[in-house]
């Protein structure tokens, strides 16, 4: 309580302020009152409680004081003043506890009214102080000792020292301590043996000693139980001269919101069924990265898997899903916690790997290291539902350290995209590193699209042939191979414009062309030489439609090809797909009379057991796998098991892409009935040159056999444009 300097003892002169400034600076309400109840000073607090009025007349009809809080019982404080001043000689005379309505506060607050009489040299009873001290945050203190008792969060209370004295039973059972270890702890200790803090824990104590109050997030681990996430206010209640009273500690278990919050967060950023990050979150986190000045490098790499739609389609979802899993957690092994993994959508993942080097060839050398370390992990052969396939993926990589120049994380993605499907086009299981050069690829695709939808197939397109020969040289068949001469764009080759016409479904158009044109020619030739097959490349997307079947028999009746003399090359992807229908249509076709050849054969995922159900013809192995014989011993092998293999089944084998003379005599040591195709003998031709090349000099015998080979050095090179 605040003393008013009186003369008494003190000389005015050392007082230089005034008795009104003074009474201004007390927390409390005082009102001085002459003999007569005059009010001869009020201060500042006391002024609030009168509502503002400056000395009134009527001091006490202005002070609205009740006896109780809830009822509405007026207090007559003018009768309380008039009978308890002036009437004792001591200074204190009376306190009364009473709630009082001020302008500021809405309700009543608790207030202790209290009289002084102050003497003057006489010692007689000259003023008499009114005080008025608001009562409110001791109540409140007890009240919130009262309240935490039942209170649904854990919660304690500490005397003065900090030993905890009041735990709860909710604080019980969240520290897992009993009450009575509990009561033998500071506050302090159990802090230090069960909380964990965001914030250093000096800071924590530094605002609770300053201000009087904590409060933030911590980690409770109470004695091996898992820990739980909660949210720790701690408060310091003091008497009115600051002297420490209690501590209160609240925690709310945060655990169902944190739960709630992580579901939310699930759905919204991550995928359900593989558990990584969703396309959402990448697009953040590559928002957030591009916001901040980029010092260094960061790697965007995206990857597909190979021929997944196939799997899909084929084996079902529940393995397509399965497959999907086994990726994602070979993709998470491959990554650091900094790294983010992504699911994309369907079979399409991506990695973000930030701020990997400063230095830009550094950088590259260690994107591409990740890239083929992830192509490398994930070119393997999984078991799902005791099948055994083979999977591989196409990787693109986007290096960069800043934002695009047009666009946001959308381009980035666009780009690694981008390198990820000319990574495809080069027949997948491959990375590729972005460069400018696909956006104007990207361009010619569309272009290119554009053009084929508009291309006259007799003006711009025409039938090349590539011999097919024997061990003994002797010519056996011509594998008809499609080229595109478009006015402006050139000479299109066939790997770049097959996949967009697939894309753009004209191949069924342009498939259906090159049969008759393939037909029609194969009729021609065969008049002369019987036995000289024609083969014709089919496209999954043609032999997947619908009426393939009937068209092809429109084509055989139209141009009266005899099929015997024909081959239909197939991959393998084929034979996968709807593997029930694609058995019925191979089967038809067969007795139609077709041959079926497997194109590209030992770089499909699938088992060998199709061997097993199809009836195939032959077998045309990978140019992949006869690049390197004879010195790679692991191709070698693989070429002599499928010697063996089709040995075993009779299928005819073509080796494909035969370069050097040293493949072909290779090949014709390891069988004498091996087919080989390749620049080695000639690349493909158009028809007229073919039937120079290797058929002009064949005389009008009908069981005259194609004339042998000529040297390589002979062999026309295709048109140029
Ligand atoms: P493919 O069916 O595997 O055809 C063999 C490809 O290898 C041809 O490429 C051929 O020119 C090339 N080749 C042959 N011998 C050698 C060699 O010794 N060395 C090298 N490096 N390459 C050799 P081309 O003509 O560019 O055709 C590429 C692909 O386009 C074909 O691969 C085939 O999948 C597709 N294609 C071509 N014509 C047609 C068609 O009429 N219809 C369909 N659906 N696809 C076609
Ligand atoms: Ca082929
Ligand atoms: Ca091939």
């Amino acid at each position: 309580m605040t003393s008013i300097p009186l003369k008494q003892g003190l000389s005015t002169a050392d007082i230089d302020c005034s008795l009104q400034q003074i009474a201004d600076h007390s927390n409390d309400g005082l009102i001085l009152l002459s003999k007569a109840l005059k009010p001869l000073l009020i201060n500042q607090v006391a002024r609030q409680y009168l509502n503002g009025t400056e000395l009134p007349n009527d001091l006490f009809k202005n002070l609205r004081i009740y006896t109780q809080k809830r009822k509405n019982i007026q207090f007559n404080l003018k009768e309380w003043v008039q009978s308890n001043a002036f009437s004792s000689r001591q200074n204190r005379v009376k306190t009364e506890l009473l709630w009082l309505k001020s302008a500021q506060q809405k309700s009543l607050i608790p207030v202790i009214f209290q009289l002084s009489n102050i003497h003057d040299s006489s010692k007689q009873a000259a003023n008499t102080l009114l005080m008025i001290q608001d009562q409110s945050s001791k109540i409140e203190t007890e009240a919130k000792i009262c309240l935490m008792k039942t209170s649904g969060a854990g919660q304690f209370i500490t005397d003065s020292l900090g030993l905890i004295t009041e735990p709860n039973p909710t604080f019980i059972q969240y520290t897992h301590l009993s009450a009575k270890k509990l009561k033998k702890m500071t506050y302090i200790d159990w802090l230090k043996a069960q909380v964990t803090f965001k914030v250093p824990f000096d800071l924590v104590m530094d605002s609770l000693l300053k201000t009087g109050n904590w409060s933030g997030e911590i980690q409770l681990t109470a004695l091996e139980q898992k820990t739980m996430p909660a949210v720790l206010t701690l408060s310091m209640l003091t008497d009115e001269n600051r002297n420490i009273e209690h501590f209160i500690g609240v925690i709310q278990d945060l655990s169902e919101i944190h739960e709630a919050h992580h579901k939310i967060e699930q759905l919204a950023y991550y995928d359900r069924l593989t558990g990584l990050a969703n396309r959402t979150l990448m697009h953040n986190q590559l928002t957030q990265l591009l916001t901040k000045p980029q010092p260094s490098y960061s790697a965007l790499i995206l990857l597909d898997i190979d021929s997944f739609k196939i799997i899909n389609d084929t084996l079902g979802y529940a393995i397509g899903d399965e497959l999907l899993i086994l990726v994602a957690q070979k993709l998470q092994a491959l990554a650091h916690p900094e790294d983010l993994v992504v699911r994309m959508e369907g079979d399409e993942f991506a990695l973000l790997f930030p701020e990997i080097n400063q230095d830009a060839s550094e950088a590259l050398t260690q994107a591409l290291g990740l890239a083929y370390k992830i192509q490398d992990a994930l070119d393997d052969r999984y078991t799902l539902e005791n099948r055994s396939l083979h999977c591989s993926v196409s990787v693109g990589v986007y290096l960069f350290s800043e934002p695009p120049q047009e666009g946001d994380s959308n381009e980035l993605i666009r780009y690694a995209n981008m390198a990820m499907h000319e990574a495809k086009n080069l027949g997948g299981n491959q990375v590729y590193l972005f460069e400018d050069r696909l956006c104007s690829l990207a361009k010619q695709r569309l272009e290119m699209l554009q053009a084929l939808n508009h291309s006259e197939l007799d003006d711009e397109f025409e039938l090349y042939f590539q011999a097919q020969i024997d061990a003994q040289g002797q010519i056996v068949s011509a594998e008809t191979l499609l080229r595109w001469f478009h006015p402006t764009l050139g000479l299109v080759p066939p790997n770049e414009f097959i996949p967009v016409a697939e894309e753009g479904r004209q191949i069924i158009k342009i498939g259906l062309w090159v049969m008759h044109k393939a037909f029609i020619q194969a009729k021609a030739w065969h008049k002369k030489h019987k036995d000289l097959r024609v083969a014709i490349n089919i496209s999954p997307i043609q032999f997947h439609e619908q009426s393939f079947i009937e068209l092809i028999i429109g084509l055989i009746k139209f141009t009266q090809v005899n099929p015997n003399h024909i081959t239909l090359e197939l991959t393998e992807g084929v034979l996968i797909r709807n593997t029930a229908l694609a058995l019925q249509k191979i089967q038809h076709l067969v007795s139609l009379g077709f041959h079926i050849s497997i194109d590209d054969f030992g770089t499909g995922y699938s088992s060998l057991s199709y061997l097993q159900k199809l009836p195939i013809h032959e077998l045309k192995i990978d140019r992949s796998f006869i690049q390197h014989i004879p010195d790679n011993q692991d191709d070698v092998a693989i070429v002599d098991t499928i010697l063996k293999l089709a040995q075993n089944k009779q299928l005819t084998v073509v080796a494909e892409g035969v370069e050097t003379e040293r493949q072909a005599n290779f090949l014709r040591q390891q069988s004498n009935e091996i087919l080989m195709q390749g620049y080695f003998f000639s690349k493909p031709v158009p028809a007229k040159q073919f039937e120079q090349q290797f058929l002009s000099h064949s005389n009008n015998d009908p069981q005259h056999r194609p004339q042998s080979v000529p040297s390589p050095q002979e062999s026309i090179q295709p048109r140029s444009h």
